[in-house]
């Protein structure tokens, strides 16, 4: 069993290892599997030592709070001030991050150690990690696997014991369905629980920064201390009006049809309904609900997602910043630039998104879109009035082959089925390891919580970790 952050904490207090000693272990450990390819490069010597140095004075002054030294690794796409992020892009191929996310400076006063960036779809386009400029992310339960994505770096450095904890992000599922995969618990908070200033823009109005630990109660502590209000994002939930409820009624709620529905393992479906049994047993109230139209959220979302990819993309130009073609004519440039730099994943959403908007077809995709989104959002308070949470696999399938549906957009978009409509109504969740299947393959089970109740889902989670 990989030590959580609490362990480690203890470990670190009791002096029974140094904050050295740790992060030589996760940077040793990193080096010996680096054939999953979970990450794309370490941190600076200078910015990991002085960032020790911080974390052994905190400790010493007996200011250590629960990430004081702890080693930690961040998806490629969030910045660190004066260090590398890509995304996984080529187009970002020389990137220094001009500053710090808001996150990565409530980790810095935090005493956290970054060590390492994490591996990724490119800008988080992907449900694999296969669509990195740099080799896919192996899983570490079997290397002829995807470890899932687009943050399976992060998800599979926690798995194999690299490190305690590392953050992605999720626009669709991304943190979730790796952590899935992999067999790790992964956090996805309320939008605008956590501010997204310095995270690379994917979906804006779907995007958001969560954790993958090795517990829930580990997953709470890394929340509580990420979460809060920032000006530098607009988005964010203002303190003052923070809820922070915890539902707990005891009831959870199923969609049995949509889960029931064609294209969904077999065993997933077992290991799933083993699940609730387990919930039943200890004296939960499952009922059956009916999420009007909740199996339309993946198309609702392709429309949405890709509309805002293709603006949000249009600021690698070649000039401002990353990779730069030449050549005399501009409109040329911005052409050489992007058709080198950015690869087919990105460009076939940056072409859909373009289409979606486009005058003519706004009003057909992009505005019915986003009338079902509303629709859905209505959907979702009135079952969050009968129960507590809504329970689904996290994943309709456990990790697959490398290169199965690498040639097939349709085929991975469909990965996302139960984890897109949360992000397209805003709400929290969170997918917790639920098991194994025949052939040894983690899975997860995925629980979802009304707006702002984070301490629901890790309520929930806790009581499920024990059964
Ligand atoms: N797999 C989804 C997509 O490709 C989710 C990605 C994400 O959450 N970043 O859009």
């Amino acid at each position: 069993m990989n030590k959580t952050i609490k362990q480690l904490h203890i470990e670190l207090t009791e002096k029974k290892i140094t904050v050295r000693e740790l992060v030589n272990n996760s940077i040793s450990k990193i080096k010996e599997n680096s054939d999953i390819n979970a990450t794309l490069g370490f941190y600076s010597d200078n910015f990991i030592n002085e960032q020790i140095k911080k974390a052994e004075e905190m400790f010493a002054d007996g200011k250590a709070g629960a990430l004081t030294g702890i080693p930690i690794v961040l998806k490629d796409n969030i910045l660190v001030k004066g260090e590398r992020a890509g995304a996984a892009s080529k187009i970002l191929e020389n990137y220094i991050s001009p500053y710090d996310a808001t996150v990565v400076t409530k980790l810095k006063e935090q005493g956290a150690v970054l060590i390492a960036r994490a591996n990724m779809d490119e800008f988080g386009m992907g449900a694999s990690t296969e669509n990195s400029a740099y080799g896919v992310t192996k899983n570490p339960h079997d290397k002829t696997r995807v470890a899932g994505g687009s943050s399976g770096g992060s998800a599979a450095v926690v798995a194999y014991g690299g490190v305690p904890v590392s953050f992605g992000s999720d626009t669709g599922g991304s943190i979730r369905q790796p952590s899935s995969l992999c067999g790790v618990v992964g956090i996805k908070a309320t939008y605008g629980a956590v501010s997204r200033h310095g995270l690379m823009a994917m979906g804006s109005s779907l995007d958001t920064i969560g954790a993958v630990t090795n517990s829930v109660a580990d997953a709470r502590d890394v929340f509580n201390i990420i979460s809060g209000e920032d000006k530098m994002d607009a988005t964010t939930i203002r303190d003052e009006s923070r809820k922070s409820k915890v539902e707990s009624r005891k009831k959870i709620g199923v969609p049995r049809k949509f889960i029931d529905m064609e294209g969904v393992d077999s065993e997933v479906l077992k290991n799933f309904n083993d699940s609730i049994e387990k919930f039943k047993n200890d004296g939960y109230e499952v009922i059956d609900i009916d999420v009007k139209n909740i199996e339309i959220a993946l198309s609702v979302y392709y429309v949405i997602v890709c509309a805002e990819i293709s603006s949000n993309m249009a600021r690698y130009d070649g000039i401002r910043f990353g990779l730069s073609v030449a050549d005399k004519d501009i409109n040329q440039s911005y052409f050489k630039t992007r058709t080198e730099g950015l690869g087919d994943e990105v460009r076939r959403r940056v072409l859909l998104g373009t289409y979606v908007l486009s005058s003519g077809y706004y009003d057909a995709y992009y505005n019915k879109a986003n009338i079902v989104r509303e629709q859905l959002k209505k959907e979702f308070k009135k079952v969050f009035e009968l129960v507590d949470v809504i329970a689904l696999p996290t994943s309709p399938f456990p990790a697959f082959k490398i290169g199965e549906k690498a040639n097939d957009p349709l085929a991975m978009y469909l990965a996302d089925i139960f984890t897109v409509p949360v992000n397209v109504v805003g709400v929290p969740a969170i997918s917790i390891p639920s098991g194994k299947n025949s052939e040894g393959l983690p899975l997860g089970l995925q629980l979802i919580a009304d707006h702002e109740c984070e301490e629901t889902l890790f309520t929930y989670g806790e009581v499920f970790e024990g059964l």
